[in-house]
């Protein structure tokens, strides 16, 4: 018997592998005359046996495909959640079999099907968001766990796990909607106390001791805390369901980058840290000194992207807004560079830093790494999944690069337009009704310098990592 190897999975992928490969060989291999090695056919038989028991009983789908994509093995479970006879579905390519569509019920393209994905990877992939169309065309929610069968490290098929989690997805939905309405509601009545706060602390307005404005201030300052954490929750409620608003249009990050940053400086100046501004390899613009003199030209790379300015500048704020909390001293860089299909963004600060085993589940819902400064320092953790969750919006990646002590890098690619791609979306949106000038530029007025526009010239090799 071959050495089949499973890249990944838990037990239950290891036991349906060795399964699925043991039971589709043994379908192919002629039998064995009677009489030969009674004990090894009798244990064989076995072995058989159980695997056929475990892979007909199982809920889940377990699915075989070959090299070639064809399905080898398709069991109860896989029929029952597809509606597809096994019969019917081995023999045939996975992609007559397995449609997906997204949450607006639109087709996803083949490449980006779990099993395109491990394929093209041969890496194990999990797909929890992925939506089925079944042979009746009835779209169901499930979760794929897809893992690349190796043989000598050279990839011989692909496994398939799956269930159909349309009770879990439903019940996740209300939790949202309910999250989504309390947080709503809540806002308002806490929008409310806040502002009266404000006056009551307003000396033109009310007369106060000052022990009561000690007290008011700390009323004031928790208030805040708890209407952020309401906005946080209902923004991360949205985010789940695919609700937050979002209008998508051309924008150079160049001259909106710029912008940003000395929107940003009077926060860091606040904590005394100082604010610069790279872009491209080298071109380090001091946010907080003076502007470069009227009409001086500086010649740099445009950074097309499609995004919601709005949504990006949360994005960049909270990772900005994190850096001068969880910094006493240094600087804050904002950073600005890309290669040919990628732009770059990345916050760096001089910091606390990131204990490693905190940074793989820094964008999760509520994470907060447990030390001495979190607990100290307000924070709802929920920024960073918002974050994550805006960028995958726009087909992105977020992630951190950290040393404990040293300081923090948060980076974000986003795919990259090129000038032309960039000009035909704008007169497109400009011919659909859509944003007409959305294209923000080194040289639009808001600009503190006077930049001129030149394409992509340089292709730095820039950070990367496989995911988010
Ligand atoms: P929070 O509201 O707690 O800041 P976030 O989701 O924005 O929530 O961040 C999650 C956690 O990640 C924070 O509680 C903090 O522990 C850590 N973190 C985020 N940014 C930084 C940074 N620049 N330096 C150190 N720790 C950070």
């Amino acid at each position: 018997m071959q050495n089949y190897v499973i890249a990944g999975g838990g037990v239950l992928v290891a036991v349906v592998v060795i399964t699925a490969a043991w039971v589709a060989i043994a379908r192919k291999r002629p039998r064995r005359p009677a009489g030969g090695n009674s004990k090894l056919a009798s244990s064989l038989r076995d072995e058989q046996t159980k695997n056929s028991i475990i892979l007909n009983s199982i809920g889940d789908g377990v699915v075989l495909i070959d090299n070639q994509g064809v399905i080898q093995l398709f069991n109860p479970g896989a029929s029952a959640i597809t509606g597809w006879k096994r019969e019917e579905a081995e023999g045939l390519n996975w992609k007559s079999v397995f449609n997906f569509v997204d949450s607006r019920s639109v087709a996803i393209p083949e490449d980006r099907s779990p099993f395109a994905r491990a394929q093209v990877g041969s890496q194990p992939v999990r797909d929890n968001s992925a939506n089925l169309v079944t042979k009746s065309g009835n779209t169901i929610a499930t979760s794929f766990s897809v893992s690349p069968v190796l043989n000598n490290n050279q990839l011989t098929g692909l496994v398939g796990v799956f269930r159909d989690v349309s009770e879990e997805r439903k019940e996740e939905t209300q939790r949202a909607e309910f999250i989504s309405t309390a947080s709503h509601e809540m806002r308002t009545p806490v929008a409310a106390i806040e502002g009266y706060l404000s006056l009551a602390l307003n000396e033109k307005v009310a007369t106060i001791d000052s022990r009561a404005k000690d007290y008011l201030e700390k009323a004031h300052t928790s208030t805040k805390h708890l209407g952020q954490l309401f906005q946080d929750l209902l923004n991360s409620a949205k985010a789940e369901d695919g609700r937050l608003t979002n209008h998508p249009e051309v924008v150079e990050l160049g001259g909106y980058m710029e912008q940003l940053t000395s929107d940003l400086h009077f926060a860091a100046q606040k904590k005394n840290l100082a604010l610069e501004f790279i872009i491209g390899n080298n071109e380090v613009i001091d946010a907080t000194g003076p502007s470069p003199a009227a009409g001086e030209k500086v010649v740099r790379p445009l950074y097309y992207v499609n995004v919601d300015p709005d949504r990006l500048r949360e994005v960049i704020t909270n990772l900005f807004d994190n850096a001068c909390k969880y910094t006493d001293t240094g600087k804050i860089t904002l950073g600005l560079t890309g290669n040919d299909s990628v732009v770059q963004v990345y916050i760096r600060d001089t910091g606390h830093g990131i204990p490693t085993e905190d940074i793989p589940h820094l964008f999760q819902k509520f994470y907060r790494v447990d030390n001495s400064a979190t607990r100290t320092i307000g924070g709802t953790g929920l920024g960073l999944f918002i974050s994550r969750k805006i960028i995958e919006l726009y087909q992105g990646r977020i992630w951190v690069e950290s040393t404990i002590g040293k300081g923090s890098t948060f980076y974000i690619n986003l795919p990259r337009l090129t000038t032309q791609q960039a000009q035909a979306k704008i007169s497109q949106q400009t011919q659909t009704g859509g944003p007409s000038s959305d294209l923000i530029t080194p040289d639009a007025p808001s600009t503190p310098t006077g930049a001129v526009s030149q394409d992509a010239v340089s292709a730095p090799a820039i950070p990367s990592r496989n995911s988010s």
